[in-house]
């Protein structure tokens, strides 16, 4: 027998088999979907690897004989397994489109066993792309209108990558192993690069051939969401891959989906969660990545499932040397800020924008951003960003803040009632007279007689007596009175906040 004879002998006796490799979500660790790989197993139970006989079966064109072959097996294994929502990645050779109809072909094969389109994912390599002789976007076209999801494998093993990339889309992007294999500095240069733009061009990235736990952690802390390879698991036949599921968090197709907006967040932006534009962050003034971290949000439980180093020192900044010490807290009902927190959590729960909380915790100031990434049944997925304005970032920033927080206000007095002195901090200056200038004492009688409605000044006078302000103050009193404004008369809230060292903050601000 010749070779082809040999081929389709084995594929009438059942010897060509669909072995499975899983692929894991790096963020979760629970199983996506599963790489069909083909395998020849006669019947001395010698094994054939694909780089066997698939370099023949293209070189006869006969590759879509197998490929249809797996396909079919890949149906009846489907219908057999009790996981109606795992997904299979297929091989497809580009050969195929060549010699056949593979819409046609394919949609029939799903049609005979009753299996949904999407369910299967389609990897085709960039080859692909360089047949000239067929409508390739048309066809890809077809099989996305039907539900198919098609990936690109093998990404960063050939010549003209960049240009598939620019032309058409793809759902998912394999990154080849051969990027991985050799993990040096620059390998890793490439690989976040790659991440990065696959992100920015809108699709899901997927590793493969990842080994080694330093692999997975360094891929999980850059945004690559799905990983394959030894690490997790070696392609094994069926029985053996239902063996492995028993054991692992399958995703069902709402968490499938739950899971995958996270590819829709670059975590290598300056801005992840593009909230700092609208909040007049300039995110420029720092080169480095934002703080970022995934939240889950389950029934009043709080989880981290993610955040990368510049979240981990921040955090250092506001007290906190470990995110456990954090998590601990946040599922702390007697934690001081845990309302807070939690009020925040269920905002950014019920909005579909960004919530921001400024908040002070070891005297640090810090604005707190979440934006909810996806939900699934009680679970919400929530981005967490910060920004600390203790850091190189202060004067910029306070200053930006601070003339923005004055203009609410009409006139900001520090007073120093045993010194008898005022100095005006900011006014509106919309006085007859600028009142910080004269003693204290005097200057609250003139502010009275001039300034105050005469129908309030009584009160006004008992509000500012300066032999029991002391007592009466904790924190601040505030109270409103009618004051005038230009021509006429207005209400406004008068407040005097105690500071340090005998010093108070005298502040109106209009209602
Ligand atoms: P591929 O699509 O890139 O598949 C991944 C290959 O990497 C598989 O080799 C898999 O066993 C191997 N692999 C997975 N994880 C690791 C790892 O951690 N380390 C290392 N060193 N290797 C890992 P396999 O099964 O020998 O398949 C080789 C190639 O043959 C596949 O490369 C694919 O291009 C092709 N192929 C396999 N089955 C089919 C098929 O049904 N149809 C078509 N057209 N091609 C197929
Ligand atoms: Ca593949
Ligand atoms: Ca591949």
């Amino acid at each position: 027998m010749n070779f082809l004879e040999k081929f389709n002998d084995a594929l009438d006796k059942g010897y060509i088999k669909p072995y499975f490799q899983p692929l894991t979500r790096s963020i979760s660790e629970t199983v996506c979907g599963v790489e069909v790989l083909a395998r020849w197993i006669d019947d001395g139970n010698n094994m054939v690897f694909p780089s066997e006989f698939i370099p023949k079966l293209e070189e006869n064109r006969m590759i879509y004989k197998l490929d249809l072959a797996i396909l079919e097996e890949v149906c009846k294994f489907y219908n057999k397994c009790q996981y109606k929502d795992i997904t299979f990645s297929i091989n497809i050779s580009g050969i195929d489109f060549e010699e056949i109809d593979m819409f046609k072909a394919i949609t029939e094969i799903l049609n005979k066993y009753n299996v949904s389109s999407n369910i299967i994912h389609l990897e085709i390599t960039e080859s692909t792309m360089l047949y000239d002789a067929i409508d390739i976007k048309n066809i890809f076209n077809k099989f996305r209108e039907a539900g198919f999801e098609i990936w690109i494998d093998d990404f960063g093993s050939g010549y003209s990558s960049l240009n598939v990339l620019r032309d058409y889309s793809f759902n998912v992007l394999k990154m080849d192993m051969t990027l991985i294999n050799q993990f040096n500095l620059n390998s890793k240069k490439i690989i976040t690069s790659v991440i990065n733009m696959s992100k920015k061009l809108g699709m899901h990235t997927l590793a493969e051939g990842v080994e080694t736990e330093e692999q997975v952690s360094f891929l999980k802390k850059i945004g690559c969401e799905i990983i394959q390879g030894y690490y997790f698991a070696r392609p094994m036949p069926s029985k053996d891959l239902l063996d492995y599921l028993s054991k692992k968090n399958v995703e069902t197709k709402d968490e499938y989906m739950y899971w995958n907006e996270i590819g829709r967040l670059n975590f290598l932006s300056a801005d992840p969660l593009e909230s700092f534009k609208n909040y007049a962050i300039n995110a420029d003034v720092t080169t480095e990545l934002a703080p970022l971290a995934l939240v889950e949000y389950e029934k009043g439980e709080i989880r981290y499932l993610y955040f990368n180093d510049t979240y981990a020192r921040e955090l250092k900044i506001i007290g906190y040397d470990s995110i456990k010490k954090l998590v601990a807290d946040v599922n702390d009902e007697s934690f001081e800020h845990y309302d807070r927190y939690i009020r925040q959590i269920e905002n950014t729960i019920n909005h579909n924008e960004v919530q921001r909380v400024d908040n002070l915790i070891n005297n640090v100031v810090f604005s707190h951003f979440t934006k909810l990434i996806a939900s699934v049944n009680d679970r919400y997925l929530i981005a967490s960003s910060f920004y600390t304005l203790n850091s190189k970032r202060t004067d910029y920033l306070v200053l930006k803040y601070s003339q923005t927080l004055y203009m609410t206000y009409d006139t900001v007095t520090e007073i120093t009632p045993d010194m008898d002195s005022a100095v005006q901090i900011y006014s509106t200056a919309g006085f007859a007279k600028v009142y910080g200038t004269v003693s204290l004492r005097k200057g609250i009688l003139e502010f009275a007689e001039n300034e105050v409605h005469p129908s309030d000044k009584e009160r006004y006078l008992k509000f500012f007596n300066l032999d029991t302000l002391k007592e009466r103050i904790n924190k601040y009193i505030q109270d409103i009175f009618t004051v005038r404004s230009g021509d006429s008369y207005e209400k406004k809230n008068i407040r005097i906040t105690k500071l340090d060292n005998g010093k108070y903050l005298y502040t109106i601000q209009a209602l």
